[in-house]
């Protein structure tokens, strides 16, 4: 049914079936939660998927100035197998939505995405026939950080709340 391959049953089955009913594996379930937590928030991959102005703020934000590699997301990657955060930068317009799709269902498990800018978060002003009124018609959005371009400032606040996301969900791991 599955090939070569072992579905992985879940963290917390495998010490659960290990300790048996002595209270401990809830305990060392939530502190690996916090742990794993803890390294895929300061560990970002981002992939930047830039169509549009708001581009020339994230490089500003990317910039030594801002200098995101303080939050372990310096470093982008140009390939979707090998990014886990995806943002999303710009207008899309529907010719470019089928791409956007399979871009992130090409991205490693767990993923995240940002909407970066109100083109992104909601079509902005554009009202026409040519644009996406918001990308999460098209894939689940984390964290939408507003402005037209937003601040870099604005940029950093939006990735701290995706690294709390990040830190407060269940870990899967995958
Ligand atoms: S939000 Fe403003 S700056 Fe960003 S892509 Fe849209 S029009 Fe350009």
């Amino acid at each position: 049914m599955f090939g070569n391959k072992v579905p992985w049953i879940g963290t917390d089955r495998i010490i659960n079936m290990a300790l048996g009913n002595s209270g401990l594996p809830s305990f060392l379930t939530s502190k690996l939660d916090v742990a794993i937590g803890w390294a895929r928030k300061y560990s970002i991959f981002q992939y930047p998927f830039v169509t549009a102005c708001c581009g020339m703020e994230y490089m500003a934000t990317a910039c030594s100035h801002y200098d995101v590699d303080r939050f372990g997301a310096g470093l982008p990657r140009f390939s979707p197998r090998q990014a886990d955060v995806l943002f999303v930068v710009g207008t899309i317009s529907h010719k470019m939505a089928p791409v956007l799709k399979t871009i992130y269902d090409q991205m490693c498990d767990p993923k995240w995405v940002v909407a970066f800018g109100v083109c992104t978060c909601t079509g902005g002003f554009y009202d026409n026939y040519a644009t996406v009124m918001g990308i999460d018609t098209i894939i689940p959005v984390d964290v939408y950080i507003p402005g037209c371009p937003p601040r870099p400032e604005t940029v950093l606040d939006g990735l701290i709340k995706l690294q709390e996301k990040i830190q407060h969900q269940r870990q899967e791991i995958v």
